[in-house]
């Protein structure tokens, strides 16, 4: 028999909720209701430059003023918490160990300069700039001169040349090269996570099913699916639904007013 789904509403509490976040909502909480499932609701402030506490109440009032109440997640608790991503640094911090022991992950020494540089060149040559392992392979000792210049590194995680092919439940099956994004970063220089970081530990974590989210983030599930793959964690089920536009065409943002 299948488990009831547990679905997730996970903003970023960097303004206010537009519509476009609420649809998201909205047919997750749907999903969960109709299925007698679970509507989890996590906060991912993990960019501490323009996450507010303001936009995070904000959030929470909206939904609730919508009746859109969440099963599990700030103010209600729940079995996986903590449902702020800024409180589960250390659950990060874990997987990242564990991706570096086990060689999955390294430290890239590179400056933003150096990469500016390249992506600059690649602009030039107009192709789309993809990080090319200058920093895979170097000796431990060549790590430890890098961090003795005072250079702090992010982490890659090392993705292996393939076709990542998944079946999105709205758009049938999806196929992409890992070469369209390499190896992407895990922990910027002063190690919080990225998004695509953090949303996989905690999605999986969180005992997950469906991730329902907009098409924007499309380009985001074989990154997170090689991850999910690298951890040794089940990946859920991705449904990717389109984008709401503005009267002028463009993705809805903050300009067009919430
Ligand atoms: N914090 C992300 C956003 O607001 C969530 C994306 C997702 O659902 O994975 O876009």
């Amino acid at each position: 028999m299948e488990l009831p789904p547990r679905v997730r509403f996970a903003p970023s509490p960097t303004g206010h909720l537009h519509l476009g976040n609420v649809r998201t909502a909205l047919f997750n909480w749907l999903h969960a209701r109709s299925h007698g499932g679970t509507f989890v609701l996590r906060i991912e402030d993990t960019d501490a430059e323009r996450s507010t506490q303001e936009s995070v109440d904000s959030v929470l009032e909206d939904l609730r003023w919508l009746g859109l109440l969440w099963d599990e997640g700030p103010e209600v608790g729940g079995g996986f918490g903590p449902y702020r991503q800024t409180e589960r640094f250390g659950i990060y911090r874990e997987h990242l160990d564990r991706l570096l022991a086990q060689d999955q992950a390294y430290p890239c020494f590179c400056t933003p300069e150096e990469l500016d540089a390249q992506r600059a060149e690649a602009e030039a040559r107009k192709v789309a700039f993809v990080y090319p392992g200058t920093c895979r392979r170097l000796s431990a000792h060549r790590r430890e001169e890098l961090a003795a210049e005072g250079r702090k590194p992010v982490v890659r995680l090392r993705v292996q040349p393939r076709t990542v092919t998944f079946r999105d439940l709205v758009r049938g099956p999806v196929s992409i090269h890992t070469r369209a994004f390499g190896d992407w970063i895990l922990t910027r220089p002063d190690g919080s996570p990225t998004y695509n970081f953090a949303v996989v530990v905690d999605d999986a974590l969180m005992g997950i099913t469906h991730v329902v989210r907009g098409e924007d983030h499309l380009s985001n599930t074989p990154k997170q699916i090689v991850l999910y793959e690298a951890l040794g964690l089940a990946a859920p089920q991705f449904a990717h639904r389109s984008m709401i536009l503005g009267t002028d065409g463009s993705k809805l943002s903050k300009r067009h007013g919430d």
